[in-house]
């Protein structure tokens, strides 16, 4: 017998026939004599609905009560899930975030998950009931609901799998698997048997937004068998392994990240000590800075470009207009007409020739880099919005 974790995201939940078809792939890896534990999202776009609901009353309410409100969606699903699987005539309790023992940090709006006690949970394994979990959800010291941030259903459900030792944690979603591309951009995309850990998470932190990165970070840390499948066809999903597992590909996908802005401070002192200056003031306030790029000195002075979240974005300018004498430059530039396009591939760290292509594609596809960033496995360029779509069709032709 074997210990399952599935999850199912929101449009696998959306509606009452979705439901049951959620009911029907529980019970019956339950019937086959595992216990399972299941997460679920809020249904179809719950969670964006309480988004626009919370701006009709309120454009900035604190994040504390937009956790309150957020939190709700998911509780809907595990009922409606709870009430579905007692239909079908199985044992079944629903739990939300806290009942599971999931507690987290501070963050309201992206909280990390701290640690699971899993006393209740194991209760109810030995009871031989399913389980249905609020995904997204926890609770942190001051007892308050947090959430995990968007998309953060697959972290719940990925950090339950590690903390119950479960054998497999199986994320099912409205695509087959992980793909080459978003395959509702790039319709001749091809889905991955398997990818490694480091490729998953690289895909995920660039813009696939098919798994949430900190649920591929945990699997990982934790080795949790995770598997991305389909809840609508059932055909086998992608398995994501570890690197020696897996057979290595040059590129084995290609991401788009949409929600970046440049930010670009004009003629600073070329100096020791001002990059530091810049990036840990920065970081001191939380802010992620991505692609950075400091240009060639004119008359003792540089500038430096670099891209954040664009979440981040009005966050960012204030804390360096704040700290504008301190730091000592002249102005602040600002674009969010750009976007990140990347490649990765665990196979390019030994094939020099990988950067030069994705380059040539670009080129021939006739779009502008604004900057370039490597690491071992991964390519990633800043060009325009209006040339993404184009751009990412070209670059992915290349590789596929
Ligand atoms: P869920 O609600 O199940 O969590 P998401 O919408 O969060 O589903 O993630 C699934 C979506 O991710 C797919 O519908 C697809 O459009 C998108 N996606 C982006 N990049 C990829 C990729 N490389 N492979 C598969 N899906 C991808
Ligand atoms: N419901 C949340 C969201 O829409 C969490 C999730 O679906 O994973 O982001
Ligand atoms: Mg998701």
């Amino acid at each position: 017998m074997s210990l399952i974790v599935q999850k199912f995201g929101g449009s696998s939940v959306a509606d009452t026939e979705r439901l049951f078809n959620v009911a029907d792939i529980v019970t019956s890896t339950y019937a086959a004599g595992n216990d399972v534990v299941v997460v679920v999202s809020a249904q179809g776009d719950t969670t964006d609905d309480l988004i626009e609901k919370a701006k009709e009353i309120n454009p900035n309410p604190s994040k504390r009560e937009m956790d309150v409100l957020l939190a709700n969606g998911e509780q809907i699903s595990i009922s409606l899930l709870a009430m579905a699987i007692e239909k079908l005539g199985y044992p079944v309790i629903s739990l939300t975030g806290w009942q599971a023992g999931i507690h987290t940090g501070m963050n309201y709006g992206a909280a990390r998950i701290k640690k699971i006690e899993t006393e209740r949970l194991k209760l109810e394994i030995s009871k031989r009931r399913i389980i249905i979990v609020a995904g997204f959800q926890g609770i942190n010291k001051f007892e308050d609901i947090t959430t995990l941030g968007r998309g953060g259903s697959d972290t719940t459900a990925v950090a339950l799998a590690a903390a119950l030792g479960a054998d497999l944690c199986q994320i099912y979603t409205d695509v087959d698997g992980v793909y080459t591309a978003d395959p509702r951009k790039i319709p001749t995309a091809r889905k991955l048997d398997e990818i490694t850990y480091d490729e998953m998470l690289e895909l995920a932190s660039l813009g696939a937004q098919v798994l949430h990165n900190r649920s591929v970070e945990m699997g990982k840390r934790f080795n949790v068998d995770m598997e991305v499948i389909s809840s609508f066809t059932r055909n086998p999903g992608t398995k994501i392994k570890e690197a020696h597992k897996v057979e290595k590909m040059n590129v084995s996908g290609v991401a788009r990240d949409m929600d970046i802005a440049q930010i670009s401070l004009v003629n600073m002192a070329d100096a020791p000590g001002i990059a530091y200056k810049v990036f840990s003031t920065l970081a001191n306030k939380g802010v992620n800075v991505d692609i950075i790029l400091q240009s060639t000195g004119r008359n003792d002075a540089k500038d430096i470009a670099f891209t954040v979240p664009s979440a981040s974005l009005e966050l960012a300018k204030k804390v360096l207009e704040d700290n504008k004498e301190n730091i000592g430059f002249e102005s602040i530039s600002v674009r969010e007409d750009l976007c990140k396009l990347s490649i990765v591939g665990a196979g390019m760290v030994n094939n020099p020739g990988v950067a030069a292509m994705m380059f040539e594609a670009l080129s021939a596809a006739n779009v502008n880099i604004d900057m370039i960033s490597t690491s071992e496995i991964k390519v990633s360029v800043l060009i325009k919005k209006e040339e993404s779509e184009r751009a990412m069709r070209a670059v992915h032709d290349k590789f596929f």
